[in-house]
């Protein structure tokens, strides 16, 4: 198997053949779009917190992208889904500093692990990092909104 091969492991295959979340939520409490120009990928991210919002209750994601930005997507929504909104800013971190190059890839729990091989393909980084940018926006999108709402 060359390099490139390794990098489709069957994990990433079968995440993108049948992504993990893949719907829209009918009481989202944010949603945001990323689109990676240099690949086409396009990804949006919805997103339900929970009342006391300092939990993800619901995550859902559309798009359509390539392989690697599919399973990231599939990946991610499955390693969030009722995590502290502490917990999924350090995974979100996590994930980018593996991706380039500052952390070791065992930070990395769960079928996520299987994308860190992404990091030796310079053109693919931005495909497999897009949903995890886009799931932080939607995240300050909707804390945002919540400090508006809280009477002071
Ligand atoms: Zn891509």
């Amino acid at each position: 198997m060359d390099a490139l091969g390794s990098l489709y492991r069957e994990i990433v295959l079968e995440h993108a053949k049948e992504p993990q979340n893949f719907r829209t939520l009918p009481h989202a409490d944010a949603s945001s779009e990323g689109y990676n120009p240099m690949c086409g990928d396009r990804v949006c991210v919805q997103i339900q917190l929970s009342p006391d919002r300092t939990r993800l209750e619901e995550i859902g994601f559309t798009g359509e992208g390539c392989s690697i930005c599919m399973a990231s997507s599939s990946m991610m929504t499955e390693e969030v889904q009722k995590k502290s909104i502490a917990d999924i800013d350090s995974m979100i971190q996590n994930f980018r500093d593996v991706l380039t190059g500052t952390k070791d890839p065992s930070v990395l729990d769960g079928d996520i692990a299987s994308l860190a091989g992404v990091r030796n393909f310079a053109v693919r980084v931005k495909c497999a990092s897009l949903p995890w940018t886009t799931l932080k926006e939607a995240l300050e999108c909707a804390l945002l909104s919540n400090k508006q709402e809280t009477p002071s």
